[in-house]
């Protein structure tokens, strides 16, 4: 089999504004997705990371397409070899790999298609033995504490055992959603994500706050270049920290479990070198005693590839399930997700990723 067309469309919308820390939000999500053609018909769809779509298109169009077409899908370490080192030498950490990740995740659909089965029976199988996954309920954004607190309670009442919001706007404004959030939920557990809004000092003290509410976990309360202070912080305090969304490859999470700066790795499949290189990292972290969550605020594309890989992972746990109502999540899978009353999905077993692009969906959410 062999390549013979590599495009990337180019999709996204306008949300309500995903507020955060330090007054940050976020009002409109976009991504790259990669899709390959094969002399055998067979087609791969894959997604790069990010708001920054544009950026990976050019790559994926620029520096891998001329050399991608031709090549065998199926040698896909080779090819994800390849793809990062040609822009290994001044992208380590960014576009460059999330662009080789959408590639690599296509790949990776190509092959699952070919040999007839889904990815995960190609990377070692249901590691868990339940045919189902875990999942909870992302994501709460900054809002008055009555508000959250409600949205919250919801989805604890669809039977998700966890809840995740996001803070970071102080430890008064904070404490006070944390409060509201954890009265409403009930038995259910709530994990508080502060997308790295905090310097040291500012985390510890509200990281003490959080272990008095006994959260499920502290999500990137640090910068990702502090990978010493994640250390520092994990030491003096008694709930999990959570990190990883914004690294890159195995050899920047190495660093992260050298360290010991964290309890649950959140690799994201679609910016930290695809399925190929997150299944590496995964199996890096099984060495250090390390579970990983990984992140995927996305599409249903990578929502897809996620859920594929932490099927056949054994130290892989939680999907973070989109409860937002996006657009471009289950409108992109070729059958809707099968959630339980307990907030479990059964693992997809359609060949490949069981994704599928309709062509009304392209040409309603394209932007260039
Ligand atoms: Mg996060």
């Amino acid at each position: 089999m062999k390549i013979t067309d590599v495009k990337v469309v180019t999709i996204g919308l306008n949300v309500p504004p995903n507020g955060c820390s330090k007054g940050r939000f976020l009002s409109f999500r976009g991504t790259a997705l990669v899709i390959i053609e094969t002399d055998e018909g067979i087609q791969g769809i894959g997604e790069g990371y990010g708001p920054e779509y544009y950026i990976a298109r050019t790559i994926v169009e620029r520096k891998f397409k001329p050399w991608l077409i031709g090549q065998d899908p199926l040698d896909i370490e080779r090819l994800w070899r390849k793809m990062l080192m040609t822009t290994v030498y001044w992208d380590q950490k960014g576009q460059g790999v999330a662009a080789a990740s959408g590639v690599d995740m296509a790949l990776w659909d190509i092959a699952g298609k070919y040999y007839g089965v889904p990815v995960y029976k190609l990377l070692g199988g249901d590691a868990k033995g339940s045919g189902r996954l875990q999942a909870y309920a992302s994501d709460l954004f900054w809002d008055e504490p009555e508000r959250m607190a409600r949205t919250a309670k919801g989805y604890a009442k669809k039977g998700f055992p966890i809840v995740k919001t996001h803070l970071g706007n102080g430890l008064k404004e904070d404490e006070k959603r944390v409060k509201a959030i954890t009265e409403a939920i009930g038995d259910a557990e709530l994990m508080v994500d502060m997308n790295c809004g905090y310097n040291r000092v500012e985390a510890l003290k509200v990281g003490k706050m959080l272990e008095k509410y006994g959260v499920y976990w502290y999500e990137e309360p640090l910068s990702p270049y502090d990978v010493d202070g994640y250390a520092w912080l994990k030491s003096k305090l008694d709930i999990p920290i959570a990190t990883g969304e914004n690294e890159y490859t195995k050899w920047g999470f190495k660093e992260l479990f050298l360290k010991n700066g964290v309890d649950f790795a959140m690799p994201d499949i679609m910016r930290c070198g695809g399925i190929t290189e997150t299944k590496k990292i995964c199996a890096l972290a099984e060495a250090f005693e390390v579970a990983c969550s990984p992140h995927s605020y996305t599409t249903g594309v990578g929502l897809a590839a996620t859920m594929q890989l932490m099927a056949c992972t054994p130290n892989c746990e939680l999907v973070e399930l989109d409860m937002t109502g996006y657009a471009l999540y289950e409108s992109l899978l070729k059958r809707p997700l099968e959630i339980d009353n307990r907030g479990t999905i059964k693992i997809p077993t359609d060949p490949g990723l069981g994704v599928e692009l309709k062509k009304e969906i392209v040409k309603k959410y394209s932007v260039d």
